[in-house]
């Protein structure tokens, strides 16, 4: 007799189900933690939360694993006698780029005890661990030494300590970073470059086969010139990152955009042209654009069709069927719902 089938609706998919259902939203500001990221148009991506990486449940709850490790992490610093101050300190570079420290220790790490320290803590999968402690962190893990430069910076210390604990066997490696002011000035400068373009900046690579694209999630809309999904004030035309590390809508001619607010945005959205495969031709009073979707014309923005319809069905907006729909019914939507 076969093995009983698995069901599907048992406790590790309901659990995981509950995690998935209760994704983050994305992060507002430009993070330390990805400016050693290899490539420029990820980075503005994620910013502009046009490309958001939506994670299962299971990977969720690794993410839950590895910040809950953090505080086991501490106690074992504290237990050899290290003063590690675990209360997050935030550091702010200007122009959106900022992050968050795991921890900052104050005296104790025994080849240097009286030096203050950066403290950055990783779980890593058996891979990840031994390459490593192979190659140490600048080489192996360069996001992570990006990271712990730019903290250090922020934080006027010349000393970082990584901590990476193995997922699989709990081994423990640990070296010790040195300020390198160049390397950190370099990166923060990059995010601020990033975060105030208003053009999506060059793939790393226009080959779709390539090792860094493969498994990003923003491989269809890179190469398979997929639209975003995502319809939010940062994917819309009309918005602009200022320098204040806030964001401007020019046509509603408002200043600071709650960040809460910026997660909808409005009706009034037109998908910002970089982030459509279509081409576009703007309106003479600037509020709408009509997009050349197929063999038709689409006018997206105010008193058009909403960037949420075009999103979902771009192959019906325009079609004449539709548009008598909409004559009859003004209010009426493109939409999913059946
Ligand atoms: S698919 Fe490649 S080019 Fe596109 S964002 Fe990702 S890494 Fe960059
Ligand atoms: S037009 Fe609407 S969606 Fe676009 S930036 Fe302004 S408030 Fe946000």
């Amino acid at each position: 007799m076969s093995a009983m089938p698995e069901p599907v609706n048992n406790i590790a998919n309901q659990i995981d189900q509950y995690h998935a259902s209760k994704q983050g939203k994305p992060r507002g500001h430009m993070g330390v933690s990805l400016l050693g990221h290899h490539c420029d148009r990820w980075l503005w991506l994620n910013f502009r939360w046009a490309v958001v990486e939506d994670f299962d449940g299971r990977i969720l709850r690794l993410f839950r694993r590895g910040h809950r490790e953090e505080d086991m992490i501490i106690r074992d610093l504290r237990s050899i006698g290290i003063d590690v101050r675990g209360a997050q300190r935030s550091v702010s570079f200007g122009s959106h780029v900022s992050g968050s420290l795991d921890a900052i220790i104050e005296k104790g790490v025994p080849e240097s005890p009286k030096k203050r320290h950066v403290a950055e803590f990783k779980t890593h999968s058996k891979k990840s661990f031994d390459d490593v402690v192979k190659n140490g962190v600048e080489k192996s893990k360069p996001m992570h030494y990006v990271q712990m430069q730019i903290y250090m910076h922020g934080t006027e210390l010349q000393r970082a300590l990584y901590f990476a604990i193995c997922k699989d066997d709990d081994r423990i490696y640990t070296e010790r970073v040195k300020y390198d002011k160049d390397v950190a000035l370099k990166y923060i400068a990059r995010g601020q470059r990033i975060a105030m373009s208003d053009r999506m900046p060059e793939p790393v690579s226009g080959d779709p086969s390539w090792y860094q694209c493969k498994f990003c999630p923003a491989h269809a809309f890179c190469h398979k010139a997929k639209p975003t999904k995502r319809v939010n004030c940062r994917t819309c035309a009309h918005t602009t990152a200022m320098p204040d590390s806030t964001w401007r809508c020019e046509r509603h001619d408002a200043d600071n955009i709650p960040e809460e607010f910026q997660h909808e945005g409005c009706d009034d959205h037109v998908l910002h042209p970089d982030l459509v495969p279509w081409v576009m031709t703007p309106s003479d009073d600037g509020h709408s654009v009509t997009w050349r979707i197929g063999d038709r014309e689409v006018k997206n923005g105010t008193g058009g069709y909403k960037s949420r319809e075009i999103i979902s069905h771009p192959e019906v907006c325009g079609d004449p069927v539709v548009e008598a729909v909409k004559a009859l019914f003004p209010d009426a939507e493109v939409t999913n719902a059946s």
